[in-house]
């Protein structure tokens, strides 16, 4: 089917049914200037990630691994939302997206004005001490040209970001789910659905009847197995032509 059928048809299911989810993954935030993973683009080429973003990596080596942290950070704090991000958060306001489910850590949905969002794997927002679990805003901790920021007990504190090796924080891995499990379609958007266990959430929400519609510019395992609608294109493209058709 033509593309612009298939938004067509989307937007249809989504002006009928309402109750829409989105399960958001780097891609959208690609447009933000934060590379993905799996794109191209020159940060993750220099990391190898089960070194530098692993649990096991970051009780290692935790210099080397907030090396990757603090360009990451760099990266986010410069970055501002997308049309995407803001077509996300119209179509809540508008009564046709119930929340967001987001594997990124980069806090640009909020900041494009969504509300209910799941942070799957976590934010840069925060920091925790590895040993006594102390809290701090990374604004206060940040920048000491590299070196890990420290605890006032003296230990090195991590992000609240989950590592590779790390549980899901159980509030979102529970909402997730339930969200995924009660919505009429679910939206994945921007993701390789290559990360366990974010990447079983279509087929929960397939199982428990809801249509799934992927966007993304590049075919995934998901197109052909649990996807019922793929259309391909940039999350801002797709997402803003969905906005228009219901205008
Ligand atoms: P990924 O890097 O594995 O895959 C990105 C996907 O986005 C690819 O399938 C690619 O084809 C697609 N894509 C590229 N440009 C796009 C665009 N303009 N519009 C829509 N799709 C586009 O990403 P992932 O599946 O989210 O897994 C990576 C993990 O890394 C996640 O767990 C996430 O937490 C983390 N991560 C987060 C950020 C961030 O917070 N922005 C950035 C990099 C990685
Ligand atoms: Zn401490």
């Amino acid at each position: 089917m033509p593309t612009d059928e298939l938004i067509e048809k989307v937007s249809g299911l989504l002006a009928e049914r309402g109750n829409a989810v989105a399960l958001t993954g780097a891609g959208i935030s690609v447009e933000s200037d934060i590379p993905s993973f799996r794109g191209a683009q020159g940060l993750w080429e220099r990391y190898d990630l089960m070194e530098y973003a692993s649990i096991e990596g970051f009780r290692a080596n935790p210099e080397k691994s907030w090396r990757m942290l603090y360009e990451l950070l760099a990266v986010c704090k410069k970055a501002k939302p997308n049309a995407a991000h803001y077509a996300l958060a119209e179509l809540e306001s508008r009564g046709l997206l119930r929340s967001v489910i987001t594997q990124n850590v980069d806090s640009l949905h909020q900041a494009a004005g969504s509300r209910r969002v799941i942070e799957y794997h976590g934010n840069m927002e925060e920091l925790v001490c590895v040993s006594c679990w102390k809290n701090y805003p990374t604004d206060e901790r940040y920048g000491n040209d590299g070196v890990p920021p420290r605890c006032d007990c003296g230990e090195i504190l991590k992000t609240n970001v989950v590592l590779f090796g790390e549980p899901i924080p159980w509030l979102a891995r529970q909402s997730a789910e339930e969200e995924a499990q009660n919505c009429s379609m679910l939206m994945v958007i921007g993701t390789s659905a290559q990360v366990a266990p974010a990447c079983d959430l279509p087929r929960i929400a397939r199982a428990s009847g809801a249509v799934i519609v992927e966007i993304n510019p590049e075919k995934t395992w998901l197109t052909d197995t649990v996807t019922h609608m793929y259309i391909p294109g940039s999350a801002s493209g797709v997402l803003c032509k969905l906005l228009e058709k219901q205008a």
